[in-house]
């Protein structure tokens, strides 16, 4: 997704592209390897299944979120700009 500075459409701040991320509960197994690798967003319930931190990701963690989002084992860990 594109975003413009004169017409920016949802999960657009100014010229960034605003980031969620999200955990599809069917495909989660409790792996725990997100909060290994993303300690700063998410801790683990005590079954061990990721709790997240609310609100958009600092842009600052947007590229380790990504990287764990593609080790996540299910990809039941997703990014997703907002309003998608
Ligand atoms: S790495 Fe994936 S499967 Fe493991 S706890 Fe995190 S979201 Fe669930």
């Amino acid at each position: 997704m594109l975003c413009e500075a004169r017409a920016p459409r949802p999960g657009c701040t100014r010229d960034r592209i605003t980031v969620h991320l999200r955990v599809n509960p069917l495909d989660c197994i409790a792996h725990g390897l997100c909060a290994e690798l993303l300690p700063e967003w998410v801790r683990l319930d005590e079954s061990g299944y990721p709790l997240l931190a609310d609100g958009p990701l600092p842009a600052a963690l947007v590229e380790t979120a990504r990287r764990a989002a593609q080790a996540c084992p299910t990809r039941a860990l997703l990014l997703e700009p907002d309003g998608s």
